[in-house]
């Protein structure tokens, strides 16, 4: 079969590899859609660590091509969802309910539950081996699209996950640093949890334009405006919920500083080198502030609740797909999306 190998960094192409097989507890889908993830971006480049002859990519969606024993109640041809995190459901994280953790074993390791293209081959590419099937294959009901679920699989789970784990109340002020896939998700979060009014923070037009289709009262440019100043004018002193969503020192520090005392920082972005928090933007500890990080959470019953938002027309994902691709030209995806030309969002890639 084809698929998208990882061969180290700035190496990456379409390979002829063997196609896998279904073991005890497993399935073997046929993959009809799947994504590139910012993430992706940051293994291309070398800056997260994957082994070489990795196939990338953790968005699948697809059909059943192969059950193996003991997964039941599904049957080949079913169209299915998998989230990008694949928690087995046994482990002693899973059964203490952090299932983005799963460490699929005794162990608990930070990002456990996250496999494809990380620890296992992933999902671009014609067909994709599914481990713990039994509980992540989501069936897709018939009425929704590929291009409708395919975005669930991480970005829309991530982003929502931003305004969930923030336990934003209805009526809640919210900014959101950073509209891009994952900030634009957050946004369209913050609002189905009740925000009464909600700030994008961004300078790219295509971005800032989506941001207020996704659910923002008003849109930020960081670079025409000081926004912490302007999030306190609009706010009457701070949000109660900053959501970081790109992953550097300015916007994680900018988000502190637009919190009122007893805010919550909830933190998307993925972080390199150090972190630093200067006591003033913390109160000096005293500000009864909460910081809440995510791993987009998985598992076939968070893909089910995702699509059923789509189903029931609450949430849109499809504008956020800007391109089409097929695998062979994957690596112009890659530059495209990483280029972030001609008004890019996702890309969607089909084999
Ligand atoms: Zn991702
Ligand atoms: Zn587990």
């Amino acid at each position: 079969m084809r698929a998208n190998v990882f061969r180290g960094p700035d190496k990456i192409g379409v390979e002829e590899v063997p196609r896998p097989h279904a073991g005890a507890g497993e399935a073997v889908l046929r993959i009809t859609l799947t994504t590139i993830c910012g993430t992706d971006l940051h293994i291309l480049r070398g800056e997260y660590p994957v082994r070489a002859g990795l196939t990338i990519g953790h968005e699948p969606v697809g059909v059943i091509e192969e059950l193996g024993e003991g997964v039941t109640g599904y049957a080949v041809g079913d169209r299915v969802l998998v989230g990008a995190i694949t928690p087995c459901g046994q482990c002693r994280a899973c059964l203490s309910a952090h299932w983005s953790q799963c460490g699929h074993g005794d162990d608990i390791e930070a990002l456990g539950g996250w496999r494809f293209g990380n620890t296992i081959n992933g999902a671009q590419a014609e067909y994709l081996l599914v481990p713990n099937a039994q509980a992540n294959l989501a069936k897709i009901p018939d009425d929704l699209t590929d291009e409708q679920v395919v975005l669930l699989a991480d970005i829309a789970s991530t982003g929502f996950n931003g305004a969930e784990s923030a336990q934003i109340k209805i009526g809640d002020t919210v900014v959101v640093f950073a509209q891009g896939p994952i900030g634009l998700c957050a946004t369209a979060g913050a609002k189905l949890m009740g925000a009464s009014f909600i700030i994008g923070v961004e300078s790219d037009p295509v971005r800032m334009k989506m941001s207020q289709q996704m659910g923002a009262s008003v849109v930020l440019d960081p670079k025409q405006c000081d926004v912490v100043a302007e999030v306190k004018r609009l706010t009457g002193g701070g949000v109660d919920v900053a959501i970081e969503a790109l992953g550097t020192q300015v916007t994680f520090e900018n988000c502190l500083r637009s919190l009122r005392p007893g805010g919550t920082l909830s933190s998307l972005g993925v972080y390199s080198g150090k972190l630093a928090m200067p006591y003033d933007a913390f109160a000096a500890g005293l500000g009864d502030y909460k910081i809440v990080t995510t791993l987009c959470p998985g598992g076939k019953e968070r893909m089910r609740r995702l699509m059923a938002m789509v189903q029931s027309g609450r949430f849109d994902p499809t504008p956020l797909i800007t391109h089409y691709f097929r695998l062979d030209d994957i690596v112009h995806a890659y530059d495209l999306f990483g280029s972030r030309r001609d008004g890019v969002l996702k890309v969607a890639i089909r084999p």
